[in-house]
């Protein structure tokens, strides 16, 4: 049987969720043997302009070099992953989205209003072109990219969770950060599969797997720990980390802007 030709790639980011992947140590080997490999950057120089069955990207569109790269690759592939938050999202890059416009952002890191670099306000994938899977973290989580691979392996698309955190947390019999040590854990809107990592080191859940998409009500989570005696703007600073081009938590940034006096700067 011949085997599906894969590429891995990236756009802005870190390069931490093809490292994942590598980190897949054990059984590294043994899975990049079912794939016929045309382009992996982190591993190899080798690179095949071929059609691709697979191709998993990671990474944020932030420029016009970003998107040109993705548009091709999307016309190269039959299945297109997202890996990552930058890749769903825009990860933390886009934090700044809607309340910075992007010259100001070029003057504030490298000191020249001017757009040297084609810069777009980051976003994930699904901005642009049609997205077939998603595999959520910052990075993404070991087993549950080998879960999705090996899925696709045998013809299913892996389950996805569509719970939060705070389930994952509850099943392990963690201590609530939230109740006891009153810290702005995000869990209740934050997708589950990390087997909720923070907590059970007694730190808050900020975000890095993104909200439970239609389900997360950011509303009440900015009630909750307005009620634990946080800023307004310090809570939709913390969701902004790694969530801000999610719809809810755009719509209260912009309350609570206009609330402030800040309005808005799109
Ligand atoms: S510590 Fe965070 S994730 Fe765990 S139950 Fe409390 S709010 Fe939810
Ligand atoms: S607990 Fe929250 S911040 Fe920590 S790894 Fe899980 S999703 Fe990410």
């Amino acid at each position: 049987m011949e085997r599906p030709k894969i590429g891995v790639f990236s756009l802005t980011g870190c390069g931490g969720d093809q490292l994942m992947i590598l980190n897949l140590e054990d059984v590294l080997l043994d899975l990049l043997s079912y794939f016929d490999i045309k382009d992996f950057q982190e591993i190899s120089s080798f690179k095949e302009d071929s059609d691709l069955d697979i191709a998993f990207v990671e990474g944020s569109v932030s420029t016009k070099q970003d998107l040109r790269k993705l548009k091709e690759i999307r016309a190269r592939c039959k299945m297109l992953i997202a890996i990552g938050n930058c890749a769903i999202s825009g990860g933390i890059q886009a934090m700044k989205n809607g309340q910075m416009e992007i010259l100001e952002r070029m003057k504030r890191v490298y000191g020249i209003e001017e757009d040297i670099y084609g810069v777009l306000e980051p976003k994930g994938l699904s901005a642009y072109v049609k997205v077939d899977l998603e595999i959520p973290g910052c990075p993404i989580e070991k087993e549950e990219t080998l879960r999705a691979i090996t899925s696709i392996l045998h013809g299913d698309m892996p389950d996805q969770f569509d719970y939060p955190v705070c389930v994952e947390c509850k099943l392990k019999e963690y201590p609530c950060v939230l109740i006891e040590k009153n810290l702005p854990c995000l869990g209740p809107i934050i997708v589950a599969g990390c087997g909720a990592r923070c907590p059970g080191l007694g730190l808050p859940c900020i975000g890095c797997r993104g909200p439970i998409k239609e389900e997360a009500n950011a509303a009440a989570e900015l009630e909750v720990l307005l009620s634990k005696g946080y800023d307004e703007e310090h809570i939709v600073n913390l969701m902004r980390i790694f969530c801000a081009n999610f719809g809810e938590i755009k719509k209260i940034t912009e309350i609570i802007r206009r609330r402030s006096g800040k309005g808005r700067q799109e």
